[in-house]
């Protein structure tokens, strides 16, 4: 078959890719530490399994309506009000297969040839891919670790041009793990309602903050900002259900009705009985303890990866305070992020993620989404890895 020009134009998940070679050595039996997935490592909570489990059993197996159970976009509506101060109804919102669809449905909804959005990079593996499935064009805009990798307000105004459509905004961030501040999200804010063009604030890892950082969504900043959001969550990362495929998106509601419009074409809707275990996760007091648990498993291991890293001589990282990564630069080791991630897999039994997927050739991702005996030993043999380069 000859196929469409735009499977060409798109590459494959190499995060995806790392981590399916890493999960082939350890079928062979290698030992292998991964750092590569993106994922939590907790069993999803058994409060929020036993209300899937419930629907299954009364039936909730049939077809749906395709914008999600009406109970499930009233308590991500509610929920988006409470955490977020966003005055949304259910008109607002759409359940989706995970964050990525929800994001994906935007993208075709929104984005034609022509159309510009602006992306900061380092930025999540999908968000370039998607823009080009939509036919538009990604406007790079490149930052350091010198402003922990985050886009500043003359750099956001600066990459706007009369075809910017969309600025893809994501905190707290993957790969870099960081947190822009409410300062600086009202900064953006300004930029945004000022240019009057839309952003898409992706806040699937809005739960896990560190050292007291504050999540502000950019809607929250004042009614002009709002009426220029979409919000994109989910909750895989949250609540442990990257299986799930479980997400949203809340904005305006001609938006939301036509990402609805394409949804119902495509995959109709999320598993039903899967939308029960997500208002229990949202709804039962029973999540906010199963959350802190599993934040402050993963703030500990944060602390010794980060320690552990920037005290090997040619690594080095901004200390991250959301998510679940740490974003290492390797410059000083003279490798390109593939060649380093490669060897570091071959010869030493780490995975860890090449910061070309995100933008950045000079970098790679660790996630300390595994238990801290993994962590303690990856490291060891990062170390030793980066030691026999010099
Ligand atoms: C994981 C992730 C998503 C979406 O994940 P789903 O599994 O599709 O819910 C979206 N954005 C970022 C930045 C992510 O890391």
């Amino acid at each position: 078959m000859k196929l469409a020009a735009r499977v060409g134009q798109v590459s494959p998940s190499l995060t995806l890719e790392i981590a399916a070679k890493a999960k082939a050595m350890k079928a062979q039996g290698i030992d292998v530490c991964s750092f590569s997935a993106g994922e939590p490592d907790f069993a999803t909570p058994a409060h929020i399994v036993a209300a899937a489990q419930k629907a299954l059993d009364e039936g909730k197996t049939r077809y749906g309506a395709a914008a999600g159970e009406p109970a499930l976009r009233e308590a991500i509506a509610r929920k988006l009000k409470t955490d977020n101060g966003l005055d949304y109804t259910a008109e607002n919102i759409i359940v989706t297969n995970g964050g990525k669809q929800s994001l994906f449905n935007l993208m075709l909804a929104a984005i034609e040839p022509g159309d510009e959005v602006i992306i900061p990079s380092p930025y999540w593996v999908s968000y370039p891919e998607m823009v080009t499935v939509a036919g538009g064009t990604s406007v790079i805009v490149p930052t350091t670790a010198d402003t922990r990798y985050k886009i500043t307000p003359p750099q956001l105004r600066e990459a706007i041009t009369p075809k910017t459509k969309l600025f893809v905004l994501n905190s707290p961030s993957n790969p870099t793990g960081i947190v822009y501040t409410p300062e600086e999200i009202r900064a953006l804010a300004e930029v945004v309602v000022d240019a009057d063009i839309w952003v898409v604030s992706d806040e699937i890892y809005e739960k896990l903050l560190y050292d007291g950082a504050q999540h502000l969504s950019i809607g929250a900043v004042n009614p002009e900002a709002f009426d220029r959001t979409l919000v994109s969550g989910g909750f895989a990362k949250a609540y442990s259900m990257t299986g799930w495929r479980l997400g949203y998106l809340a904005g305006p509601a001609d938006v939301i009705k036509a990402t609805i419009k394409i949804q119902s074409h495509a995959t109709s809707h999320v598993c039903t009985f899967a939308q029960y275990g997500a208002i229990a996760a949202l709804e039962s007091p029973e999540s906010a303890p199963c959350v802190e648990q599993m934040r402050q498993a993963f703030d500990k291991r944060r602390h010794v990866m980060f320690e552990r890293i920037n005290a090997i001589p040619g690594l080095s990282a901004p200390k991250p305070d959301g998510a679940f990564y740490l974003y290492i630069n390797i410059a000083d080791t003279g490798m390109k992020s593939m060649e380093f991630c490669n060897a570091l897999l071959d010869e030493h039994h780490v995975a860890a993620i090449p910061g070309i997927a995100f933008g950045t050739d000079d970098c790679i991702r660790l996630s300390y989404a595994t238990d801290m005996a993994s962590i303690e030993k990856g490291i060891e043999r990062l170390e030793k890895f980066v030691g026999s380069i010099g």
